[in-house]
């Protein structure tokens, strides 16, 4: 069985197989996913921060997966990722 990649809009509530095109053409108040998510799926209607706390930048939403990225970066993923690992400098 072929996993479901329909999706209910939470604007209008109808199942849509394609989200991005569905609300690009119906609801012309929301000019892509990332303003659709923050409006209606974001628990906090911001964007968050990156995970690396020193970081305090905004990750780029991934439209795909209907979700921001964790980190800003992959010089932050790298670094978080590594955090416990000192690194000799020099
Ligand atoms: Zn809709
Ligand atoms: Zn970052």
């Amino acid at each position: 069985m072929a996993a479901s990649t329909y999706h209910s809009c939470m604007i209008c509530k109808k199942e849509v197989n394609r989200l991005k095109y569905h609300i690009l053409k119906e609801h012309k108040d929301i000019p892509d996913l990332e303003t659709y998510f923050l409006k209606y799926l974001s628990q906090t209607g911001v964007p968050p921060k990156c995970d690396r706390p020193a970081c305090n930048k905004t990750p780029s939403f991934d439209v795909r997966g209907m979700r921001y990225n964790r980190f800003c970066s992959v010089k932050c993923s790298n670094k978080q990722t590594n955090f416990t690992i000192k690194r000799v400098s020099g």
